[in-house]
């Protein structure tokens, strides 16, 4: 059932000649059967582990301190990827100094999402290909798994694709940075064993341990960022409301946008990724672009690029289309349920 809807959903959510729909059978064989798409267990191993760490939760217990430490590296450490390695490294919608950029990148890779060269690579053949092969993370082509997390742990996902970055391969500083990436988690993994330690000899009261802030900090909190930044390319095409006939599956979704500080409104920023704002209406709360404007406040960041006022003419102007999409795919979905019906019935017949 699951397969037909899905193809149900490939099929009608695109309204374009070259859409996911057009996509040849062909294509998607030699995309997905091609070498550099294995899994490799040498990608796997690191990614891995970091989720094994969070099993020490059952030695270390928790904490007030280590609690809040963990939720406020999620929430900065968000911000850092939605406002850096998306809307600055990716998109260039606003400007900065080489400092904060620099420092901006470290702290990313504390992520351990690789450097903000690599991510805006991937992130940059997304947008040139949105949900049509080679477009590495799409769920309607490849499944949700594989766009969540299976593409980044295969060969062709862990290369950075420097063509795609001419611009930040000029500058030394970011490059060293993305061949010493591994830098970042491990002052983080470090830092925060130094900070626990530190914190149970001077504030014993606190009840934290070195290695409970290493678990809550490095191991639960990463393990956190990394499936709520994940989930912009696999349920961002795949749940939420359309506002704009995008040749792709991008949604917007309130929830999340709250998880993701404003990235859910990924319909939005498929049809204008140009601008800094991601939510593009004010009930479009977008907690990133809240976050850039007071930095701009204080002359860290400057010239912020907003939504040109035809983004609001083509919102309405695209609002019959979208109707229309969702009308398609009501139907092929019930087609979809009608013919998996039948199918079973005809099983059932044929074993009776
Ligand atoms: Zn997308
Ligand atoms: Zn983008």
């Amino acid at each position: 059932m699951s397969d037909l809807l899905n193809h149900a959903h490939a099929a009608t959510d695109t309204m374009d000649p070259g859409s996911v729909s057009q996509t040849s059978g062909m294509d998607l064989t030699r995309y997905a059967e091609a070498p550099g798409r294995r899994i490799r267990a040498t990608n796997v191993f690191p990614y891995l582990s970091i989720h094994l760490v969070c099993i020490g939760l059952l030695w270390v217990g928790w904490s007030w301190a280590a609690v809040i430490a963990c939720v406020a590296l999620f929430f900065g450490r968000m911000f850092i990827i939605t406002a850096f390695y998306h809307r600055y490294f990716s998109h260039r919608t606003f400007k900065t100094s080489r400092t904060i950029q620099f420092i901006a990148a470290f702290i990313g890779t504390t992520t351990a999402q690789r450097g903000p060269l690599w991510w805006a690579a991937h992130h940059r053949n997304h947008h040139r290909h949105s949900d049509h092969p080679p477009d590495v993370h799409s769920p309607g082509l490849w499944g949700l798994f594989w766009s969540h997390m299976g593409w980044f742990l295969c060969d062709d996902g862990i290369k950075t694709d420097w063509k795609q970055v001419p611009d930040w391969a000029k500058v030394p500083e970011l490059v060293w940075l993305e061949r010493w990436h591994l830098l970042g988690p491990l002052t983080l993994a470090l830092g925060s064993f130094a900070a626990g330690s530190l914190l149970a000899s001077l504030a014993p009261s606190l009840g934290t341990s070195g290695w409970q802030m290493f678990v809550w900090c490095f191991g639960v909190s990463t393990t956190l960022l990394y499936h709520g930044t994940f989930t912009i390319n696999s349920l961002a095409h795949t749940i939420g409301r359309r506002r704009f006939a995008t040749s792709d599956d991008s949604r917007n979704s309130f929830i999340l946008s709250i998880l993701t500080l404003g990235e859910g409104w990924h319909n939005n920023h498929h049809h204008y990724p140009g601008t800094v704002r991601q939510g593009f209406y004010w009930w479009e709360i977008d907690p990133t672009y809240y976050g850039l404007r007071a930095m701009q406040a204080c002359g860290l960041v400057w010239g912020l690029r907003p939504v040109p006022a035809k983004v609001y003419e083509d919102a309405h102007a695209h609002a019959p289309r979208v109707r229309e999409e969702s009308i398609r795919l009501r139907r092929l979905r019930r087609e979809a349920r009608r013919a998996m019906n039948a199918r079973r019935r005809t099983g059932e017949g044929a074993t009776s």
